[in-house]
């Protein structure tokens, strides 16, 4: 985010520096940080942005500690707390398959619900690393930061449903299908949010269903809208909040299956289809995880810092799943479901110089809290959503102040002292050191796992993921075609997301639109739902991209890479059923 709002000098096409997505930015959009303007706001205490992990963590510890101090909670008033939710409901934009380190739900819930109550799907029954190469999967040791034992498999979507349900027994209001599109800033202080509008056609005029955006007062605004968070964004540049380095992303894109027979472990594989070689900054992997119900997870990882613009992650796990290892796991069975979205990787160099502005916590993957190595955000999403909820409700209520007072520093402070930030600071440079390619960055993670992090002593170097150049001629193959039964294309796929974007909504994507041709391809083949296709563009060398925005799952992976992702419309986009 940091290199969207202070993008560099536009590089000749092919110039020295090399052709850079950031060289082109997308237009201005729409302002995000506004004064309050509406006469008759809703009133909320506590305003909750994102009804993932995080924001129904918050909302579930506010609504214990209302429960535990109910002469304090009443001061939080009439509507105390709110979480908004842009997907039709909390769980709809999660995605589903995933190994939950369960210390995040044990603090949360204590003895109140044991694990056993909740929908997990059982713990993790052993599990395997491979190295593949196009024919052989090569058994690897378990690095220490992927061992699972103790862990637990989960939907994410089925467990955010589920969260939300005991947000809404402890008292919260969760409004599902909303969008905050605002941050709403008075006199230095963030003192609320607005939703967006409903029901305007692609030219943005008002439709017969028309119902305007409202603005939410809030004593305080906790924003915990995971990945590429819109509002997040603006914040970290309003209260210039970045963190040393660049925030970096990488690309997921996952299958939900059932398979005769299920599978008896959890697998991690790296190597093919991605390429070794420093230069192609090629670095992810793939798992396939049991869901049990004979319910099998498949799914491949990509940075997104990677340089050959004919790469397509949805084309790398079909590809995967061809492999003479793989393809017999999968025999017999039928894909039930497709997602796609990315995830935050810069890792504890990334995060924010501070995680409270005045009337302001951020909290959860949005503010840069996961463990890449280990591929898990889930239980630091709780846990820094509870710690959130216990900042605010002693700051509100100590102090009873009109709006949210000081003391947020006490979230900082509680982040700090918790046992997620020591974890982080040991795996600083991990996601970093694998630019380097995966010989060397594999060398140098082990290095740095043997010395608890403490080698390479100082920050790794890195950049924005926009900002690496692209190939100078694109060079994967091995696309393989679509049979619908094993492999699939990218349309197929959106439909079995349960997209639920309206064709005619205004598109929600903000996209320099003439560009070099390599920049047109990169953004065509990144896309997993072929929302881009490319016409000649007016001069020589250039493309000009059009832009099926009713096809976007909302993965986020065009603003990591030189665009923007703007929330659509509440209630669009993909519904993940959380099977
Ligand atoms: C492919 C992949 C595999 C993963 N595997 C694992 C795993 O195995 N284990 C693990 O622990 N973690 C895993 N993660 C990471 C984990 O899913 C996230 O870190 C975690 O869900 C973050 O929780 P969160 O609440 O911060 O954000 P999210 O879960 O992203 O939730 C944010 C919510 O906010 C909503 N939202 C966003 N912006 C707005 C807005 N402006 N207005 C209204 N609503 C908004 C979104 O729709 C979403 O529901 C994986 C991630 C990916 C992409
Ligand atoms: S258009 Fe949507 S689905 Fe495609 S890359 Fe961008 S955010 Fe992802």
């Amino acid at each position: 985010m940091a290199a969207r709002s202070h993008p560099s000098p536009r590089v000749a096409h092919g110039g020295p520096a090399g052709l850079r997505p950031a060289d082109y930015p997308p237009p201005e959009g729409p302002e995000v940080v506004a004064p309050p303007s509406d006469p008759e706001p809703i009133e909320v205490g506590v305003c909750i942005v994102g009804g993932g992990p995080a924001g129904l963590a918050c909302a579930i510890r506010l609504g214990q500690a209302i429960a535990e101090d109910p002469a304090r909670g009443e001061r939080l008033g009439e509507i105390p707390v709110v979480v908004l939710e842009k997907g039709k409901q909390p769980g709809a934009h999660l995605l589903s398959g995933a190994v939950v380190d369960p210390r995040g739900l044990t603090r949360l819930f204590g003895a109140r619900v044991p694990l056993s109550e909740m929908p997990l799907r059982g713990p993790v029954p052993g599990e395997r690393v491979y190295l593949l190469t196009e024919r052989r999967a090569v058994p690897l040791p378990t690095p220490p930061t992927m061992r699972n034992h103790g862990n637990y498999l989960a939907s994410a979507s089925k467990l955010g449903r589920w969260l939300a349900g005991e947000a809404e027994r402890g008292g919260a209001m969760i409004l599902g299908e909303t969008a905050a599109v605002k941050l709403l800033v008075e006199d230095g202080q963030v003192v609320g949010v607005r939703t967006g509008d409903k029901g305007r056609g692609r030219d943005g005029a008002p439709l017969a269903n028309f119902e305007p955006g409202s603005e939410l007062r809030a004593r305080l605004t906790v924003l915990c809208e995971g990945t590429q968070g819109y509002l997040t964004g603006a914040a970290l540049d309003h209260f210039r909040l970045h963190g040393s380095a660049p925030q970096t992303w990488e690309l997921g894109v996952k299958e939900l299956w059932r398979v005769p027979g299920g599978l008896d472990r959890v697998i991690h594989t790296l190597g093919w289809p991605l390429r070794a070689g420093a230069r192609f900054r090629e670095f992810g992997g793939a798992f396939l995880y049991p869901m049990g119900d004979e319910l099998v997870t498949v799914g491949m990882v990509v940075g997104l810092d990677y340089r050959d613009p004919t790469l397509s992650p949805h084309e790398l796990l079909q590809q995967f799943k061809t492999h003479p290892a793989i393809r017999p796991l999968l025999a017999g069975g039928e894909r039930l479901e497709w997602g796609a979205k990315t995830i935050t990787s810069g890792g504890a160099l990334a995060l924010p110089r501070r995680l409270h502005a005045p009337g302001l916590l951020l909290a959860g993957e949005g503010a840069g809290f996961v463990n890449v190595p280990a591929l898990k955000g889930i239980h630091y999403a709780l846990e820094t959503g509870l710690l959130a909820a216990e900042t605010a409700f002693s700051a509100l209520t100590e102090d009873g102040h009109e709006q949210a007072p000081a003391g947020l520093g006490r979230y900082d402070e509680a982040v700090r002292a918790s046992e997620l930030w020591s974890e982080l600071h040991e795996v600083r440079n991990m996601r970093q050191v694998f630019s380097r390619g995966l010989v060397v960055g594999g060398a140098l993670a082990s290095l740095m796992t043997l010395s608890r992090g403490r080698l390479p002593a100082g920050p790794v170097a890195s950049e924005a993921d926009a900002s690496v150049p692209l190939l100078a001629t694109g060079s994967r193959t091995g696309a393989v075609a679509a049979d619908g039964v094993l492999t699939f294309d990218k349309l197929s796929s959106v439909f079995a997301s349960g997209n639920r974007t309206r064709d005619d909504q205004p598109n929600h994507i903000l996209l320099e639109t003439e560009v070099p041709r390599r920049v047109g391809e990169l953004w065509q083949n990144m896309c997993p739902a072929q929302v881009y296709s490319l016409d000649a563009g007016a001069g020589a060398g250039t493309v000009r991209v059009e832009v099926t925005p009713s096809n976007c799952v909302q993965c986020g992976a065009i603003s990591a890479k030189g665009g923007r992702l703007t929330p659509p419309e509440g209630g669009s986009g993909p519904e993940y059923e959380g099977l």
